[in-house]
């Protein structure tokens, strides 16, 4: 049986490498010249950037895969558990460390509210108990049923309050300090969505940071992308960069080739896609374009890059610098789909715990602010510019030391980048959003409805954005593989 996988991003090299393992002859075909998709790198003169994730949470989905693959994680790549999970400023100078084993951790929440302790207490317990629902409801199971709706009474009837609610709200409920709504409030960032917007059950991603801790990868996060490609090479796995997919070829309601856009013809009995999923229609020849609204789309990113020539030992390994209005800032970002005015900026030095990334006296900073997916259409030299100068801003006015003399090499990646880079409409990271819980639940299915031997692996398909979520979605497309094929 043969397997072509459409895309080299993450979900795409796990689930070849699954497949391989389930006996497929497997080609995965790439558009761009290098694997990876949005978990990228850049390197220059001995600084080591990683374009894309620069955390990872939930070791242990990462060592399923390398065991999948008769492998061991430990013998392929270093996890090095980063904490505190962020340093937070606030615009009226207030600063404090969130880690939750922080020896300081309780007297923090106290001195930020009265009960602080206790209602941080509260929310990780309404995260923990939805995450061992969605566990064996959502995250683990496939969506390959219409919607699946003993699943979904299952889950309306639980007795959980305040999980079907809205996130800000059930944030709010728990924290009275505006400090920690604030820091909570940033959680749905993680899967491009506004707590404004998405269900409380969203809070179960504070949870699965408190829990399995925040993770980096010594030499950076790409190592994963180049072990998972090594062993799938070693497995029989064949890896084609530069080779777009143009069409799915079907015959008899079912997928028999691909046809590159070179004119060759690649024959498989199952197509896995793993290219966002909008692209279905126009893969399948129905459509000129991949359909994905404007307003369904999640959120995009503005990444500045910066190679210093001195260390900046007051910087920790992330922090958060806040925006001085939080409701503005997603109004701006999902209403007026403009870049925010005073954006919330987060800056990742991953050289504070990982010398291998720079060469030494040096530093690396990864800078990303919230962006709207709204691609080349709106983001063009002038607002690329405008976007840097106002995260400078944010940076400067929340006390950021003076780097310009340090800065060695820079380069900025926006969402008109990850749309051209990585053929994802306006340059969107985590397909839809999720707010409300149709949008957050009924994702892309990752079996197709109609056509037999079509899958679909991704941030974009269920269940989901975010590294560890898109390696469940390799598991579940393999698991329906094995199942239906
Ligand atoms: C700036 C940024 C920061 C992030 N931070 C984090 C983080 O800290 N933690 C975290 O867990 N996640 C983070 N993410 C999200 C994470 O990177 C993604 O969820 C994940 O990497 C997506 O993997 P994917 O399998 O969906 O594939 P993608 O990376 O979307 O790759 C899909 C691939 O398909 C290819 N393709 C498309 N069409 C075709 C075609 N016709 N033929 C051939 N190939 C095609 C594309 O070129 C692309 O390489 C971040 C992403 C970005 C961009």
């Amino acid at each position: 049986m043969r397997a072509v996988v459409v895309g080299g991003g993450l979900g795409g090299i796990a689930a070849a490498l699954r497949l391989s393992g389930q006996g497929y002859a497997v080609t995965l075909c790439e558009r761009g010249p290098r694997l990876g998709g949005k978990m990228n790198q850049w390197r220059t003169d001995g600084y080591v950037f990683d374009t894309g994730p620069s955390l990872i949470t939930m070791p242990h989905v990462f060592r399923e895969l390398f065991a999948a693959a008769g492998a061991q994680l430990d013998d392929h790549i270093e996890l090095m558990r980063v904490e505190p999970f962020a340093d937070y400023v606030f615009p009226d100078g207030k600063r404090f460390a969130y880690g939750p084993s922080l020896p300081g951790w309780i007297r923090t929440l106290e001195r930020l509210e009265s009960g602080g302790a206790e209602g941080f207490f509260r929310f990780m317990a309404l995260g923990a108990r939805l995450f061992h629902l969605s566990s064996a409801t959502f995250l683990r199971r496939p969506m390959n049923a219409p919607p699946d709706g003993a699943v979904l009474r299952a889950m309306r009837h639980m007795p959980l309050r305040r999980a079907w609610g809205n996130y800000h709200r059930a944030v709010s409920a728990h924290f009275s300090s505006p400090y920690l709504v604030q820091l909570f409030d940033r959680f749905p960032t993680y899967v491009g969505s506004s707590p404004y917007a998405c269900p409380a059950t969203l809070s179960v991603i504070p949870y699965l940071e408190y829990a399995f801790g925040g993770w980096h990868i010594r030499g950076g996060l790409y190592r994963l992308i180049e072990a998972l490609t090594t062993l799938g090479a070693e497995r029989g796995v064949e890896f084609r960069c530069n080779t777009p997919v143009a069409r799915i070829e079907r015959q008899g309601g079912r997928v028999r080739a691909v046809t590159l856009e070179n004119g060759e013809t690649l024959p498989a009995e199952v197509v896995v896609v793993n290219a966002d999923a909008s692209w279905r229609n126009a893969l399948l020849g129905k459509a000129n374009a991949p359909k994905l609204r404007e307003q369904d789309r999640s959120l995009s990113g503005a990444v500045i890059l910066l190679a210093l020539n001195r260390k900046l030992p007051e910087l920790g390994h992330h922090t958060v610098y806040f925006s001085s209005d939080y409701p503005k800032e997603f109004g701006e970002l999902f209403d007026a789909r403009r870049f925010p005015e005073d954006p919330t900026v987060y800056v990742n030095k991953p050289t504070h715990s990982d010398l291998s990334m720079a060469p030494d006296g040096g530093e690396c900073l990864f800078i990303m602010a919230n962006a709207p997916a709204v691609g080349a259409a709106g983001w063009d030299d002038a607002a690329t510019s405008a976007a840097r100068t106002r995260m400078m801003a944010r940076l400067r006015a929340s006390g950021f030391p003076d780097i310009t003399d340090a800065i060695a090499a820079e380069r900025m990646i926006t969402p008109a980048d990850l749309e051209r880079d990585y053929a994802m409409p306006g340059g969107v990271i985590y397909g839809t959003h999720s707010h409300g819980w149709r949008r957050a639940f009924l994702r892309p299915p990752n079996k197709d409805r109609r056509v037999r031997g079509l899958y679909f692996v991704g941030g974009s398909s269920h269940p989901g954005g975010g590294t560890p979520t898109v390696l469940l979605s390799a598991k579940i497309t393999s698991e329906l593989v094995r199942q239906y094929e």
